[in-house]
């Protein structure tokens, strides 16, 4: 955010919540997440932040926190359900299944973006509010999804929108390409208008 001229703060308790625009909720391990959301007592003060209209940018595990049906997660696990999307955790497979694509990206302009897949959400079901701003590529979509299941060869959705939700299945910030990062940046300043 400081590369694209834009002040940003590290959230570690409520009072940090104060006068934000927008929040970005990195990847990480959603579990863990979960955990320490609600063990710093955010959780249910960024949920109300949510909840009121707050700009979200989930990547990754930060997708599976925002997504509203979360399958293959821990009994426990918490969500805040910002964007009407099914997800399955390490829906990709585990760390070896890792893998790096380009996609076309509707909205971004300046060719494909390089998209770090790591321990990925695989999107199952997008509700008919949401926008999707990318898929995967047919010929990774092949390979990439779980062998043997019916997720095999479909194409499932890697970048979507939701009102002022965004959410990526990869990691955008592990490249020097800021155009998901600056398309958030706008939509906090839509939101604000
Ligand atoms: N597999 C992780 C989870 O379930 C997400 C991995 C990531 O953020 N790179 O939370």
């Amino acid at each position: 955010l400081p590369a694209l001229g834009e002040p940003a703060v590290l959230v570690h308790r409520s009072d940090d919540l104060a006068g934000l625009d927008g929040l970005i909720i990195p990847g990480g391990e959603s579990t863990t997440l979960s955990l320490l959301l609600e063990s710093s007592g955010l959780y249910d003060p960024l949920g109300e932040a949510l909840e009121r209209g707050l700009p979200a940018f989930g990547t990754c595990a930060g997708m599976i926190m925002l997504a509203g049906e979360v399958l293959d997660g821990r009994p426990d696990q918490r969500r805040f359900g910002g964007i009407d999307l099914t997800v399955r955790r390490n829906g990709y497979g585990r760390q070896r299944s890792s893998f790096e694509c380009d996609l076309d990206v509707d909205l971004l302009e300046g060719g494909p973006v390089h998209a770090v897949f790591i321990r990925a959400p695989v999107v199952e079901r997008a509700g008919s509010g949401v926008e999707v701003l990318a898929t995967l590529p047919a010929a990774r979509a092949a390979q990439a999804p779980p062998a043997g299941t019916e997720l095999q060869a479909l194409q499932p959705p890697v970048v979507c929108r939701q009102g002022s939700v965004l959410v990526t299945s990869f990691h955008p910030e592990l490249t020097g390409d800021r155009r998901l990062h600056q398309l958030f940046v706008e939509m906090t300043k839509e939101e604000k208008r």
